[in-house]
């Protein structure tokens, strides 16, 4: 199991008070520094390249980006997202993580990958920087695995509270790409509704506020995880968002840290069944500190296994 991440997703900052924080990140990296991860391989994550991230988003998007940076404080892309200073050199790590974790797993050792990154990246559309986002990571990461290693079947699943609109806007008209979300309606952005199917390669699957461990792991295998096997996915592709945990500030699930092992074992059983055991999964959402790191602990010591 590989570890991707780089000090820049660390100075991103969008401000004090912001719910996405490099508290955020920190909490994740402390977790997993216990003894019990010793065996992980940590990488620093290169920068995603021009043509990886023109794979998903407009050139005049990508550009602008990488050119508004302040020079100090923060700048306002939406009404929540946010740039500082350090936040382009981030959100190039961000994504070039997700690159380099597919290609790793696309080698010879095979394998999982987890990406403890920030800003997060699945409400980014290919125009637009929304939702605490900036590049779509998961979705650059998908892109590559289609161009770079001429994959016909990856699989994103999304775990996030929040629906990942962004993946969605991206691949609705790439069959080669199944998008499946679980994600609390209603609740930002107010998108994922059933009927968003794209080309029939999007299955959207909305919670109610107050749902928890029981109506999760029931709609996951009940509909869900039925729909990816038979998909049959050469790689499976996680936007690993952690804020439907009951303690999250951001929104009104109420599952536990077991779900979130509970969701990833299921997950690396699809990746051994169908993709030779490959996974990379992308950290998303996450809000409460403490039930972050544990989560994030969770999902990590399943893709030990
Ligand atoms: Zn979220």
């Amino acid at each position: 199991m590989r570890l991707y991440t780089h000090p820049s997703c660390l100075q991103h900052d969008p401000g004090p008070g912001h719910a996405e924080s490099p508290a955020r990140l920190r909490a994740v990296l402390q977790a997993l520094d216990h003894d019990r991860f010793a065996a992980i391989d940590r990488i620093e994550a290169p920068r995603a390249t021009r043509e990886q991230l023109l794979r998903v988003h407009d050139a005049d998007y990508v550009d602008r980006i990488l050119a508004t940076a302040p020079a100090s404080g923060t700048m306002r892309l939406d009404e929540d997202t946010l740039m500082s200073p350090a936040s382009a050199e981030a959100a190039l790590h961000a994504a070039g993580a997700a690159v380099a974790a597919v290609d790793a797993v696309m080698g010879d050792r095979g394998g999982h990958a987890f990406c403890a990154v920030r800003p997060p990246g699945h409400h980014a559309t290919p125009n637009r920087a929304m939702g605490f986002c900036l590049f779509n990571n998961i979705a650059v990461a998908a892109a590559h695995a289609l161009a770079a290693h001429g994959l016909k079947r990856v699989a994103i699943a999304d775990f996030d509270v929040h629906h990942g609109n962004g993946t969605q806007d991206i691949f609705e008209r790439e069959p080669r790409v199944l998008f499946i979300s679980s994600h609390q309606s209603p609740l930002y952005p107010e998108t994922g509704r059933e009927n968003e199917r794209g080309v029939g390669n999007v299955v959207n699957a909305p919670l109610s506020p107050g749902d928890g461990s029981y109506e999760f792991r029931e709609l996951w295998e009940g509909a869900l995880l039925p729909r990816l096997y038979a998909f049959k996915p050469q790689l499976v592709l996680v936007s690993a968002g952690f804020d439907a945990h009951r303690n999250d500030p951001l929104a009104d699930l109420r599952l536990s840290t077991e779900d979130y092992a509970w969701i990833t074992g299921r997950l690396v059983d699809l990746a051994r069944a169908h993709a030779d055991g490959r996974l990379v999964s992308s950290l998303e959402g996450g809000y409460d500190l403490n039930a972050l790191a544990a989560s994030a602990s969770a999902h990590v010591s399943e893709l030990m296994l």
